[in-house]
């Protein structure tokens, strides 16, 4: 699905990734963890095509294609999610008015018709009631005096909503409660499958309690000096991150 090469990134000439090497494949969920300023937010950004982000070196292949000349709105096409992509308050546009929108941009860039009225509905029935997300929620104005859960909730419905292939959800928000925490975990356990790929970034352990990944990574200094089974998350738990800072 993912294949990350050799990759170095780097903003206002300083570099933040350096020497990045990441296999995701389908049906998997990656969790990638590390200490605050290692480049985690950085390298979701990179694979999400964000401009002020500069490739120097490698390669990003998504199913065998290289998308690193892409602009984020072709990767985003392509299949590439990453959470938050859409913060933005639009008052007086629903969350539904807002995803049909998506979706059917989504679709004539892809070279396909607008979705029909009818099975647009039945996808937004079907998929707001595999996460639990009740009807009041939908009519509500996009992102306007959300909460930090309802805000997850909004962004797990865009995820259910594209289908991505590769959805990477950056949980850089330290201050997600534990209900925002159940709807991100409770949503990605329903949307996985044998045909996605997910990555997971979290400064916490306590997502992958929710979250079981196949694999964990850990970034430091802009190289993943650590990878392992979701056993090293507890590993981290435990020890910190002061250990791998000394072996590296
Ligand atoms: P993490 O998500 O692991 O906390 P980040 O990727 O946010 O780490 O940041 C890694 C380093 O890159 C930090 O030193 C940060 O200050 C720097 N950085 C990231 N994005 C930018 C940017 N847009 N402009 C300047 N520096 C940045
Ligand atoms: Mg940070
Ligand atoms: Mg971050």
């Amino acid at each position: 699905m993912l294949s990350i090469k050799n990759l170095h990134a780097s903003v206002e000439d300083k570099e933040i990734l350096r020497g990045i090497n990441l296999e995701v494949k389908a049906g998997e969920v990656h969790a990638i963890m590390g200490p605050n300023g290692s480049g985690k937010s950085t390298l979701s950004s990179v694979i999400a095509g964000k401009e002020e982000y500069t490739v120097t070196d490698g390669q990003i292949l998504l199913e065998g294609e290289d998308i690193g000349d892409f602009a984020p709105e072709e990767r985003a096409h392509k299949g590439v999610f990453l959470s938050f992509q859409y913060p933005v308050e639009i008052p007086g546009v629903s969350v539904t008015n807002f995803m049909k929108t998506a979706i059917n941009e989504t679709r004539k860039a892809q070279g396909h018709e607008e979705m029909p009225a009818n099975e647009m509905l039945k996808m937004i029935r079907e998929k707001s009631e595999l996460l639990e997300i009740d009807r009041k929620f939908l009519s509500r104005s996009l992102n306007e005096g959300f909460s930090g859960g309802e805000k997850k909730r909004n962004e797990i419905f865009q995820m259910a909503m594209l289908e991505p292939k590769l959805a990477i959800l950056d949980e850089t928000d330290s201050g997600l409660d534990i209900d925002a925490l159940r709807i991100v975990a409770n949503g990605v356990n329903k949307l996985r499958s044998e045909d996605n790929a997910v990555i997971v970034i979290t400064h916490y352990q306590r997502l992958l309690d929710y979250i079981v990944p196949d694999f964990v990574h850990v970034l430091y200094n802009g190289k993943i000096v650590k990878s392992g089974g979701k056993e090293l998350a507890y590993e981290l738990e435990e020890k910190g991150y002061d250990w791998i800072k000394s072996e590296n």
